[in-house]
């Protein structure tokens, strides 16, 4: 895999990056294949996307189907506009295999096909993690020590301004959107704040994939209306990479099963290819529908970074990224987006979200006279995970306190004034006494 990643970075070298994220817990490179038109640099205005396969080692035909996809986009942009389009818009991050480790563990396993199918061998990293069970949990407690591969996609997922994802499996054949858990984990539908817009990219890579919309079951026991499911619905998963992104970033991820068998035999590949391209493609379309624009300051046009565009009655707000620039997911409707940054006066517009291309809307906000002390205070407070404090109330203190050390001070000079005192006198006394 590494040599055919290193073939297409060369054979295209204008709108690729091979990338290294880190090394597994046996030292193989996690690589990411970068296609953009000027890799390596974030374009403000334009999203990023990624796709992430082979997450389970055992599971193949994601990592075969995602090099098929790269060629299918390289090979594109000098002959198909709405790919060279799509490239010229968007950064799109490829990493065909998360656990390589797994994969060699369930390639070298020599198991029945029927095993290698259903079974379990290489599903977990060369330490036994489960690596969908291993992202920190927004309804779990306890903090829990992450794999090495789980380390370096979080810390990715945390760098990078990411606005969609897939994450490809097998043993199935549904689109699986958030929420994957509850916090009671009872295994019912879990809705998230933007169930809606999970739904459509869910349906967007099931109705254009031949066999995952029919309402037949697809695979041994399993039967999804339109070959979409909620994903505590299905079966709950806690520690799941998707809720993840979701929750802690302004990424909106599901998790998709594109093949029953999850080790196939390889003559299958290709149609598992054929089956999945119109699907690839048409989910990483929608990373440019929605709505999108910039946050600036009115005063300085520029760029204000970690401004919270919110959705009036809708509770997930995205955050702008490091030029001002926003993506926000929607599905089309009449929306009343609040953007809201400390120091500067909220600004509430009214936008109409259509159909295919995002609607595009600037929001240029008023500093709100809060000083800059006061500001910088706060945010210091902020990242250290409290509340901010008011400079007043500092000033008070420290006020409060000074009085408080000056009236010790003088309580501990009249104590000591008067401990001297009666040591004079004594002196005195012992004198007239020691007089014969
Ligand atoms: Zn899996």
């Amino acid at each position: 895999m590494t040599n055919i990643l290193k073939v297409f970075e060369k054979k295209y070298p204008s709108i690729t990056r091979l990338y290294p994220l880190g090394q597994s817990v046996q030292n193989r490179t996690l690589w990411v294949l970068e296609i953009s038109d000027n890799p390596g640099t974030h374009e403000p205005g334009e999203p990023e996307f990624k796709y992430i396969g082979n997450m389970h080692g055992n599971e193949v035909v994601s990592r075969e189907i995602l090099l098929h996809f790269i060629e299918y986009l390289l090979e594109g942009y000098n002959n198909d506009a709405e790919i060279r389009k799509l490239i010229n818009n968007t950064r799109i991050h490829i990493m065909p295999s998360m656990n390589p480790d797994g994969y060699e563990a369930a390639k070298t396993d020599d198991g029945s096909s029927i095993e290698r199918c259903t079974g379990v061998v290489g599903r977990p990293n060369a330490k036994g993690v489960d690596l969908n069970r291993n992202f920190p949990d927004q309804f779990e407690g306890e903090e829990k020590k992450l794999a090495k591969e789980t380390q370096l996609v979080k810390e990715w997922i945390d760098r990078v301004p990411f606005v969609m994802s897939a994450n490809l499996h097998g043993g199935s054949l549904v689109a699986n959107y958030p929420y994957d858990n509850r916090p009671d984990q009872r295994s019912l539908y879990s809705e998230s704040p933007d169930d809606d817009i999970f739904r459509a990219m869910a349906l967007t890579y099931s109705l254009n994939h031949p066999k995952m919309h029919l309402n037949t079951p697809a695979c041994q026991g399993d039967n999804f209306k339109d070959g979409i499911t909620n994903g505590a619905a299905w079966y709950s998963v806690s520690g799941g990479m998707q809720d993840y992104n979701y929750v802690n970033s302004n990424c909106f991820e599901i998790t998709v099963e594109v093949s029953c068998c999850k080790f196939p035999g390889a003559n299958t590949l290709q149609t598992f290819w054929q089956e999945n391209k119109k699907s690839l493609l048409e989910y990483l379309k929608l990373v440019q529908t929605g709505l999108k624009g910039f946050v600036k300051d009115k005063v300085s046009n520029k760029g204000i970074e970690g401004a919270e565009i919110g959705i009036v009655g809708r509770s997930h707000p995205v955050r702008s990224a490091k030029d001002g620039d926003y993506w926000r997911l929607l599905v089309p409707g009449t929306y009343h987006v609040k953007v809201h940054k400390r120091g500067y006066f909220p600004e509430t517009k009214i936008v109409k979200v259509r159909d295919g291309q995002a609607a595009s809307m600037d929001f240029f906000l008023r500093q709100n006279g809060e000083k800059r002390d006061d500001l910088q205070l706060a945010e210091v407070k902020e990242k250290n995970g409290k509340k901010p404090v008011p400079i007043s109330l500092v000033i008070g203190l420290t006020v409060v306190c000074v009085i408080s050390l000056m009236l010790a001070l003088a309580l501990v000079i009249m104590i000591v004034k008067k401990y001297r005192g009666d040591g004079n006198i004594k002196t005195e006394y012992s004198a007239i006494d020691s007089e014969p």
